[in-house]
C-alpha cells in the first residue's frame, strides 16, 4: 500500500521539499541506490553497528533500521520497519546478514509512532520478548488509539477537517474507509518511556534520548555520546522536510515545536548524521538552517496567501499556495497532509500575531492590524 493513502506517513506533500544538493553525503552507497531506484545495501558502520534497509511503499522507498551489538551478548535496534510480510522478511534476513537473528534482540528504541517505525514492533517482540522504548508523549498517543475502533477514528479525523474548512463529503472521501484505518491503530504498545536526557539501557553504548517534538508529539533522537553519531530519526533528514502537520490528537503548534526542535539540536555537531531515510551525512547545522529557511519561507507565502485571500479557511489557504504538482490532483490522502501542513504554518503564524482568526467552529484568517 502506498503511503500516500494510508493514514500516517512522513513525507510532506510534496511541494518546496527542501531539496538540496549540498549535503555532505556519507552514505554514498545508500545515495547510488536511490539514484538506481534500487534498495541499498546491508551496512556495517561500525565495527558493532550496521543499518538494515526496511522497504515500503511510497516516495522514501525504505526505513534504515540500525542494529547494535551489546555487550554481553544480544542485539539493540533503533526503529523496526514498516509492517508487511516483505519487511518482516528484510529484518530477519537483514539480521541473518549480520550473523544475529530476530530472536537476539534485547530491547528495541523507536524514534517516534508512525508505522514505518514502529509497525513491526510487535513482531520483533513477539519473536523476541525484548523491551521496547518511547517517549511518553508518542506511547500515549499509541496506547490510545489500540483502545478505539477505526470507525470512531475516523470520525474524528472528519470533525477535524470540518474545522479546517473541508466540506463535509470532501473530508469523508478523502479520510477514507475505518477498515483502512483499522490497521495503523494496533500498533505495539511500548513498555519503557524515555524522557529527554535519558540514555537507554543498551549495555556497551550510550544513547541518549534527544526530545524533538513536531514530526510527532514524542519524536526522539538518539545522540550516541561514545561515538559521536547522531541518529535523527525522521527530524532532519538530507533531502525532504518531514511532513508538520496539525492533528486532532496533536500539540496545538507543530511547527514552533519543530523550530524550537531544530534548533535543540543545532550546534551539538556530531561526527556523522544517521537518518531513519534516505543517507547518511555530515554537517547538522547546515541541513538544520535549510530546514529553518524552508519554512520561514513557507511562512511567508503563506501570509501574501492570507493578505491576497482574506476570511480564508486553511482548507482554502492550501490551494493558494504553490505545490509541486496542480492543486487539483491532490486528493484523499495528499490533501489532508497538504490542508493540515497548511494549518500548522496558520498556527504558527497566529502564534507570531501576523493573522487573527474570526473564531468560531470554522475559523476563517486575515491578516492582523499594524
Ligand atoms: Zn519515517
Amino acid at each position: 500500500m502506498a503511503s500516500g493513502t494510508t493514514p500516517w506517513s512522513q513525507q510532506s506533500a510534496g511541494r518546496w521539499l527542501a531539496e538540496c544538493g549540498d549535503v555532505d553525503v556519507t552514505g554514498t552507497a545508500q545515495h547510488e541506490a536511490w539514484q538506481r531506484k534500487a534498495l541499498p545495501p546491508v551496512e556495517r558502520l561500525r565495527p558493532d553497528l550496521w543499518s538494515i534497509p526496511v522497504p515500503m511503499g511510497g516516495p522514501l522507498r525504505y526505513v534504515s533500521v540500525y542494529a547494535f551489538a551489546l555487550d554481553g551478548g544480544g542485539l539493540g535496534l533503533i526503529d523496526t520497519g514498516w509492517e508487511s510480510d516483505e519487511g518482516w522478511t528484510a529484518l530477519t534476513d537483514g539480521l541473518a546478514s549480520i550473523g544475529g537473528g530476530v530472536e537476539d534482540v534485547r530491547g528495541v528504541l523507536v524514534t517516534h509512532l508512525h508505522f514505518d517505525h514502529l509497525g513491526l514492533a510487535h513482531r520483533v517482540r513477539e519473536a523476541s520478548g525484548a523491551w521496547m522504548a518511547m517517549h511518553p508523549a508518542d506511547a500515549r498517543l499509541v496506547a490510545g488509539w489500540n483502545r478505539r475502533d477505526g470507525a470512531a477514528a475516523v470520525a474524528e479525523e472528519v470533525e477535524f477537517l470540518i474545522s479546517l474548512g473541508a466540506g463535509r463529503d470532501d473530508a469523508v472521501a478523502d479520510v477514507g474507509t475505518a477498515e483502512n484505518f483499522e490497521r495503523f491503530l494496533r500498533m505495539a504498545v511500548p513498555d519503557r518511556l524515555l524522557e529527554h536526557g535519558d540514555v537507554a539501557e543498551l549495555p556497551g553504548w550510550s544513547l541518549r534520548a534527544v526530545h524533538t517534538p513536531g514530526h510527532t508529539p514524542g519524536h526522539l533522537c538518539f545522540a550516541e555520546e561514545r561515538t559521536g553519531l547522531f541518529f535523527s530519526g525522521d527530524h532532519v533528514l538530507p533531502r525532504i522536510s518531514p511532513n508538520i502537520s496539525s492533528s486532532a490528537s496533536g500539540t496545538p503548534d507543530p511547527l514552533k515545536d519543530y523550530l524550537g526542535s531544530l534548533a535543540t539540536v543545532r550546534g551539538t555537531d556530531p561526527v556523522e548524521v544517521l537518518p531513519a531515510h534516505e543517507w547518511r551525512f555530515r554537517d547538522l547545522d547546515s541541513r538544520v538552517d535549510e530546514l529553518t529557511a524552508h519554512h520561514e519561507h513557507r511562512l511567508d507565502e503563506l501570509e501574501a496567501a492570507v493578505r491576497a485571500h482574506p476570511g480564508s479557511t486553511p482548507w482554502e489557504l492550501a490551494a493558494y499556495l504553490t505545490w509541486s504538482r496542480p492543486w487539483e490532483q491532490y486528493e484523499r490522502r495528499m490533501r489532508i497532509f497538504a490542508v493540515t501542513e497548511t494549518d500548522a504554518h496558520v498556527r504558527l503564524l497566529a502564534g507570531r500575531g501576523r493573522i487573527v482568526s474570526s473564531g468560531g467552529a470554522v475559523a476563517t484568517w486575515t491578516l492582523a492590524a499594524r
